[in-house]
């Protein structure tokens, strides 16, 4: 078995990871600290947060340069300034034994003149942000020029949130003798230009090996539509009690709407997203980390600092709209050994992109059913039998109400005593799943929605983007079919295409259904929809106000032509006169 012993690291730094509990290396520390150790060359790292990242480069940096220098020697540069606190941290946990270290921890919003004093005093290492790090190279207040060990972690994430102009910068400017070490969850074709760009022959690290934490993450996928979304959502948190998770959604607005409806259901739920101030952040964030909440719903940037290492679930709420976010996301969970399961809420639309997931996380996603009420409640109860015969009593806090409990249940039971405590603990769950249906989607719909997923459906998307009318001339000619309807709103009520199709896809039952033409006149409209949902359309929306005006919609077979109107209309006319006379 490999031993941190074994790697070649001195037994100061040998000493501080026993300190930490450490007990054998993780596989991409097995792998890189013996190569950082004995080559000076460059070494990039398919790695994400959880494997082991830190300690893998930040140990034999640690060991390679002289702790008590003053210029810089070791320059780490990172995406947040939570993982650059953390990276700090790690390090000091690691030189815990170096005499003399000394590092500072340079990321944007934050004070600039304390970093400023700290570098003044000399430091060995810094942990930066890029943006951070190039403003105080501007201002003449942090020299790089002796840098001979540069670290990329997150690289990734670091281009995602547009640090590349602060990349090239920085790198441009440390010697060209360094030795550049790259970390990244994924290797997008800007990472690969960058490490073709600054790294010389970089020495790979296997992705089996190093991301060896994604295979303890189980993949599932649950089968939704936009009206079942959240009652899924709700289940699967209830059919895991233990649940210590996170629940991405895409924006921010989503993100408190999720929250929000989860907390009004009672649940210890709380939101992460960039309409919070920071201090909201970190109290959440802090909150989470003491797990005094047990499920976060966070947006993807929002959660980017964050790094906790229980984690149970990470629930996908939609799928993000660049895959390799999924990666990030589920990477969040089974870390450090453990294992974790990411769960994925996902349409038929979403099938290509679950195909393309498989390939790229070298697994399948399980199908699994939305559990049923019934099953919910097994559980519930179980768990609800499990801890109190796991939970610790003090019995000597009720024992003087002992004699009067006694006196007042003397007539129950054993069998009565367990009924009641149980009935009486376990009313939110009975009472909320007692009527509960199957949401399962109906093999119908399901076999509805697959025919609209094959012609390219038109879907309203957040955006009303161009992507939608493309899709909708292409839906025209495949095989949904597509029932008129005339809507008695038109331009004078503000209706336009888009408005019209959000209008319907409001109505929970009618959300993502495929529309076709839409013309919007003057005063009335026409919408072509598909006829799977012919009258599902007319009950739901006929009555209903659009900018509180009542809208009145009908199969477009059933209004007369415009001459046969005005020829009515003048009969009408006649009948009036003739009934006046
Ligand atoms: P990282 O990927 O560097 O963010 O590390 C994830 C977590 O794993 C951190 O909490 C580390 O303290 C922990 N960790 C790193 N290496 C080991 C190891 N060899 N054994 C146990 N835990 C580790």
């Amino acid at each position: 078995m490999t031993t941190f012993h074994s790697l070649g690291l001195q037994p100061e730094i040998l000493q501080a990871v026993e300190k930490l509990g450490f007990e054998k290396p993780t596989p991409i520390q097995e792998k890189s600290i013996p190569y950082l150790l004995e080559n000076t060359g460059d070494l990039m790292a398919l790695a994400s947060t959880g494997t082991g990242k830190t300690a893998a480069f930040g140990l034999p940096v640690l060991q390679k340069i002289n702790p008590a220098a003053k210029k810089i020697e070791a320059l780490v540069l990172c995406p947040t300034r939570e993982l650059c606190r953390q990276i700090h941290d790690d390090f000091q946990n690691f030189a815990c034994n170096l005499n003399g270290f000394r590092q500072v921890a340079v990321y944007g919003g934050a004070n600039i003149m304390s970093q400023i004093k700290e570098l003044k005093s000399g430091a060995a290492v810094v942990v930066g942000t890029p943006g951070r790090v190039v403003d105080l190279i501007e201002r003449k207040n942090l020299d790089i020029s002796n840098v001979k060990y540069l670290v990329l972690d997150e690289a990734d994430e670091m281009l995602n949130m547009g640090f590349k102009d602060d990349l090239d910068f920085i790198l441009s400017n440390t010697p060209e003798e360094r030795q550049t070490m790259l970390f990244s969850a994924t290797m997008p074709a800007e990472v690969n230009r960058i490490a073709k760009r600054y790294m010389n022959n970089p020495e790979m690290l296997e992705t089996s090996l190093a991301n060896k934490s994604a295979e303890n993450i189980e993949h599932s996928i649950y089968m939704v539509n936009a009206s079942i979304r959240f009652d899924a959502l709700r289940r699967i948190v209830d059919v895991n009690p233990d649940i210590y998770g996170i629940v991405f959604c895409r924006t921010r607005k989503e993100t408190q709407q999720v929250a929000d409806n989860l907390i009004k259901a009672g649940y210890n739920a709380d939101s992460l997203h960039g309409d919070l101030s920071q201090a909201q952040r970190d109290s959440v964030m802090a909150k989470f980390r003491s797990r005094h909440l047990q499920i976060l719903v966070a947006t993807d940037v929002a959660a980017r600092g964050l790094d906790v290492n229980d984690i149970t679930h990470v629930i996908n709420y939609n799928l993000p709209d660049e895959l390799e976010t999924y990666i990030h996301r589920s990477g969040r969970t089974a870390r450090a050994g453990k294992k974790g399961e990411s769960i994925a809420l996902v349409t038929s639309r979403d099938k290509s992109s679950i195909k393309i997931l498989e390939r790229k996380i070298g697994k399948q996603f399980e199908i699994k059913r939305i559990p049923t009420g019934e099953e919910i409640c097994d559980r519930q109860l179980i768990k609800l039998v499990d801890d109190l015969a796991e939970s610790n009593v003090d019995a000597t806090e009720v024992e003087r109400y002992l004699p009067i409990i006694t006196q007042k249940l003397e007539n129950f039971s054993r069998d009565e005593l367990i009924t009641r405590f149980f009935a009486t603990e376990f009313t939110r769950f009975s009472a909320f799943y007692k009527n509960a249906q199957d949401i399962n989607l109906a093999t119908s719909e399901r076999r509805s929605r697959e025919k609209e997923d094959r012609n390219d459906r038109y879907v309203r998307d957040d955006e009303g983007s161009k992507r939608g009318k493309k899709e909708r001339n292409r839906g025209r000619g495949g095989r949904v079919d597509f029932d008129r309807f005339f809507v008695s709103l038109g331009k004078k009520d503000n209706l336009n295409p888009h408005r019209l199709m959000g209008f319907i896809n409001e109505f929970p039952n009618l959300q993502g259904i495929a529309i076709g033409r839409v013309e919007i006149m003057k005063s009335f409209s026409f919408v072509e929809v598909d006829s799977n949902f012919s009258s599902t359309l007319v009950n739901t929306v006929n009555g209903q106000k659009f900018h509180g005006k009542p809208c009145v919609i009908e199969p477009a077979s059933s209004i007369k032509p415009k001459k046969d109107r005005d020829r009515d209309r003048g009969r009408d006319r006649d009948r009036d006169r003739k009934r006046k006379r």
